[in-house]
This record gives structure tokens, C-alpha cells and sequence, in this order.
């Protein structure tokens, strides 16, 4: 049968979108490349696995349990969220991982010819959700590596609904401070949707980074972007959340399909939250290899940023999309920045010191042609 109807049928933004293409799983990879283990050094994931209490969960999950429906909207999760942070239940909303509530925030704001901010190296789902909903995601050039304040500003017209802010910036490590932060949001003045993602919140030690959710009693108009896959090691069970005033957030409740959020990711969230030991212990694995890899690096010659956050960016005397075939056949799987815009530039997740060897011994050979 003739497939005419696509064309008839297909939104002309979707026609033009291109389907993001996840990785092939370790198995099928180190088929591939011929490798016979794979350090998995590109989703920024904890190296620490899950904290213990939440481990402890998953291996006690009841199998029966399977066969019944989540709780829809997170209850238990939300009320011990509020006890941490001061708010009340109804100003969070979860999702399956960070990467839905995007979804349910442009869906709640944006119709027919509306436009988004972002960055154009930053987070990429922002672009992509807007884009492929058919919004126009205006995309603000970094600036010294950073979100550019006034470029965001500039760029606001009568369509702009929401505005996109990643702090830390992945994959470029850089922040703003609270007063930059406040400042915008003063600017901003309630006109647009100010969201912060702060996926690698836990990560920071910055005296001057700001705590979204403690600005949200001042900001009615922002929204904040935590996930359980980063720090908390949960990025397999897909749980992230947003804060916000409970007027927003009744708003964007209406974007979302319950029963997203299973009941096992829901429980192991709970038990992770607020480990602080587990904070503790991560961020000190981070330091000390970054600094490894600082140095290493430095030996060698290479460009290399990312201050906060779980990974850095490399800048190789080649390209990306060669380098991560080369790295593969030796077992290190690194994130190409061709599509982040940053051809030439690697991101790698911190891992333990074991992969970091791995990936400098890899490296180096590679370099030596
Ligand atoms: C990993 C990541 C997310 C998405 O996290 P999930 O909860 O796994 O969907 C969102 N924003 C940024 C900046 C991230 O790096």
C-alpha cells in the first residue's frame, strides 16, 4: 500500500525533526567494537550505584506487587519532599525522570506560535521537546561557556512562555550565582516561566550557587527541575520532579498522564532522599578523579572545563565522532559534543578511578595515532 497519507498526515516540524538515536546496549556494543568490557563513561550516572537504604528496597521489592498500579501522583514521595524542603505536597509534581516534566512544563505553557530560550549548548531535550511539539526554541549562544544573561533577556518577545536555564550547565560545568540568578528573575519581573534545572544540584559546593526551591516563595513564576538519576543513582528506575508554586504546578498537572512513575522507582526515591553520607561520598569520588583527570590532562596537553557538575569536557586535536569509535574498541564509551554543537569536544562522565585509567591509557594511545 502506498504510504501517501504521511505526507498528508505528518506535521511539517516533525517531517524535519530527527529522531535522537540512543546507544545500543553493552552487549550489542562490545560486539561491535570488539571490546570485552565497557566502562560506560557518557549518561553521567552515579559510579556509586543507588544509596544503601535504597538498594535495600529493591532487593526487598515484593514480586506480587508488580501486578498493581503505582500510586498516581507519587503521594508518599511528595509529602516527604515538602517535610524536606519547607513546601507543601501539592508543589511538586514527579515524572518518569526529569526528561517528562519538560514535557508536561511546554505542555501546560506553549500553543501555536509560541517560542521557548534556552541555550545552544546545553541540555538538549528543552530544544527538542518545543521543537518536535512544533514551538520555536530560540537558541542563545553560551557565553564564556556560561548562560548569556542579557542574550536570554534580549531574545524575550510577546510569544516567549517559558525560559530554560541549566545550573549547573551541562555539559559545560558553569553556573550562575544567586545574585546573577536573582537578577534575572527580578528582570523577568513574572512575564515568563523561568525553569532551573538543577539535575546536578547535590553536586555543587559553591558558596554563591543558589537553591531554586528556596527562591520559589519569592518567584511565583519559576519552576524547578531536581532528578533521582544523578546523584541520588537511580537513572534506571526514571524519577525526577519539579517544584514550584502550587498555583503552576496545578497548572501543569493537567499535562500529565498518571501511573508514569512506577512503584519501585517511587520507593527507592523515598529511601534515597537526603542520604547525606552518600552525597558526601560521591562528591568526594568526583574531586578526587576530576583532579586526576586535571592533571592528566594537563600532561598532555589537552583543553579540558567543567567546574561543577559529574563530568568534563575535553577538547581533542581531532574529531569527536572518530574518537568515540576509536575509544570503543577499547572498552571506554565517551559522549560526542558534535551534537551539543561542540564538535571537536568530548564529555565524559566521572567514573571510578579503575574507568578514569582506563579512559587516560585509551586516550593517550589514541592521540599517538
Ligand atoms: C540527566 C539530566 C536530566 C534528565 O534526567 P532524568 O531524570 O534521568 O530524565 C535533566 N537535565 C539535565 C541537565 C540532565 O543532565
Amino acid at each position: 500500500m502506498s504510504k501517501a497519507f504521511l505526507d498528508r498526515l505528518v506535521p511539517s516540524y516533525i517531517k524535519r525533526f530527527q529522531a535522537y538515536i540512543p546507544a545500543k546496549p553493552d552487549d550489542e556494543l562490545c560486539r561491535i567494537f570488539g571490546c570485552e568490557r565497557l566502562y560506560r563513561l557518557n549518561n553521567n550516572e552515579n559510579p556509586l550505584g543507588p544509596p544503601p537504604a535504597a538498594r535495600e528496597v529493591i532487593r526487598r521489592f515484593e514480586p506480587f506487587r508488580a501486578s498493581v498500579y503505582p500510586s498516581g501522583d507519587a503521594f508518599h514521595l511528595r509529602c516527604e519532599l515538602a517535610d524536606r524542603f519547607g513546601l507543601h505536597p501539592d508543589q511538586f509534581l514527579v515524572g518518569n525522570g526529569a526528561n517528562e516534566v519538560i514535557s508536561f512544563a511546554i505542555k501546560a505553557f506553549c500553543e501555536k506560535g509560541d517560542n521557548i530560550i534556552t541555550a545552544d549548548k546545553t541540555f538538549a531535550v528543552y530544544e527538542w521537546v518545543a521543537t518536535f511539539s512544533g514551538f520555536e526554541a530560540r537558541l542563545i549562544p553560551l557565553k564564556d561557556w556560561a548562560f548569556d544573561y542579557r542574550g536570554m533577556l534580549d531574545a524575550i518577545d510577546e510569544k516567549t512562555k517559558i525560559l530554560f536555564l541549566c545550573n549547573p550547565n551541562n555539559p559545560t560545568g558553569t553556573y550562575w550565582s544567586r545574585e546573577l540568578l536573582c537578577d534575572f528573575l527580578d528582570r523577568i519581573g513574572g512575564r515568563q516561566i523561568v525553569v532551573i534545572d538543577e539535575a546536578y544540584f547535590e553536586f555543587v559546593e559553591e558558596e554563591d550557587y543558589p537553591d531554586g526551591i528556596e527562591l520559589l516563595s519569592r518567584y511565583p513564576n519559576l519552576v524547578v527541575f531536581r532528578t533521582f538519576s544523578k546523584m541520588y543513582g537511580l537513572a534506571g528506575l526514571r524519577i525526577g520532579y519539579l517544584a514550584a508554586d502550587r498555583e503552576v504546578v496545578d497548572i501543569i498537572r493537567r499535562t500529565c498522564v498518571v501511573y508514569s512513575v512506577n512503584v519501585l522507582a517511587q520507593e527507592a526515591a523515598r529511601a534515597a532522599l537526603g542520604d547525606e553520607e552518600h552525597i558526601l561520598m560521591t562528591r568526594e569520588l568526583v574531586r578526587t578523579e576530576k583532579a586526576f583527570l586535571n592533571r592528566e590532562l594537563k600532561r598532555m596537553g589537552l583543553q579540558c572545563i567543567g567546574d561543577q557538575g559529574s563530568y568534563l569536557m575535553i577538547r581533542l586535536p581531532m574529531s569527536d565522532t572518530l574518537a568515540y569509535r576509536r575509544l570503543m574498541s577499547r572498552g571506554v564509551m565517551i559522549r560526542t559534543m558534535t551534537g551539543f554543537r561542540f564538535p571537536n569536544w568530548i564529555r565524559l562522565s566521572i567514573g571510578r578511578h579503575q574507568a578514569m585509567e582506563a579512559f587516560i591509557e585509551a586516550l593517550e594511545t589514541l592521540l599517538r595515532g
